[in-house]
């Protein structure tokens, strides 16, 4: 006579048992993206800038961040393990890192780590040659001909111009229109073909090596260089995957959704190769006004 309460009791556990693991399982596994966010020393105001870059990720279930902050007086002997987690995120332009962190750094990318360099994070490290490696272009810190060529894009083609002359300028801030030039890849294919940033500076004439790396949006720098400079960029260095956003100048030009959204997707596209966000529409990310939004307003994906 206890047979059925019993059966009954054994199949809802087993009922639970199955519900709690779906709950726990998103699309990805559960799993969230590790990102390592580094700042402590940087020409821009970092400490207001890093907390909007954790609240955009973070909004969107998608990324657990962990932070170090580099102080100058840190980094003397400053050292973390870059192998637990899935993408670096830059917002460091400060003092070389000891010879023991650059290499474990080095061999972290080139085993398969992965790196988002944001706005001034290019300024960093002139004579660090795989870091710039790594960044294609930078700018600043002494940078001339010496570092490769200006990069830039003119009648539909990537323009290496091996001309003299400084590394890295911009003209006056404005809401500078980005117009994408590779629509086919993850990081842009999901978003409109042209679109304007919030007010804020745009880099022009970096210098770099600029090898294995693609161009995926240009902005004239008016006011500046009047070329199509890159805005966003991939690299791959090894087997590492990094994704380069000159974009991100101060913590309100970091609430434009041009910001928001393609950090967003370049950081994914670093960890894992792949966007899985849905396309950005034209009335979320439009051409005729610059938007910001909170991070708070940010709908989570996942
Ligand atoms: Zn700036």
């Amino acid at each position: 006579m206890f047979k059925t309460p019993l059966s009954l009791f054994a199949v809802t556990g087993l009922l639970l048992f199955l519900t709690a693991g779906l709950a726990t399982a998103d699309n990805h596994g559960g799993k969230k993206i590790k990102v390592l966010l580094i700042d402590g020393q940087n020409n821009h105001d970092w400490r207001r800038c890093s907390p909007v870059m954790t609240s955009t990720l973070e909004a969107t279930g998608r990324f657990s961040i962990h932070r170090e902050t580099v102080t100058e007086a840190d980094v003397i002997d400053w050292i973390v393990d870059f192998s637990a987690y899935d993408v670096i995120l830059s917002n460091y332009n400060g003092k070389p890192w000891q010879e023991k962190t650059q290499k474990a750094f080095v061999k972290y990318i080139e085993e398969g780590g992965n790196l988002v360099v944001v706005h001034a994070a290019d300024n960093s490290f002139r004579e660090w040659k795989e870091y710039n490696l790594m960044i294609g272009l930078g700018g600043w810190g002494g940078r001339n001909e010496t570092d490769g060529p200006y990069v830039y894009w003119k009648d539909g083609k990537i323009v290496r111009d091996e001309s003299k002359g400084r590394g890295g300028s911009h003209g006056r801030a404005w809401e500078y229109k980005v117009v994408v030039r590779d629509t086919e890849h993850p990081i842009t294919k999901g978003l409109p073909t042209e679109f304007l940033q919030a007010k804020e500076e745009l880099y022009d004439r970096l210098r770099g090596p600029a090898e294995n790396m693609k161009i995926l949006a240009t902005a004239l720098a008016k006011g500046g260089s009047e070329r199509h400079e890159p805005v966003l960029m991939t690299i791959t260095y090894g087997k590492g995957r990094i994704f380069h956003t000159v974009m991100g100048h101060d913590h309100k030009s970091m609430h434009g959704v041009a910001f928001q959204e393609t950090l967003i997707r370049g950081t994914e596209w670093a960890a894992t190769g792949k966007v899985t966000f849905p396309p950005v529409s034209p009335e979320t990310l439009p051409v005729d006004k610059a938007v910001s939004r909170d991070p708070k307003d940010i709908k989570p994906a996942h």
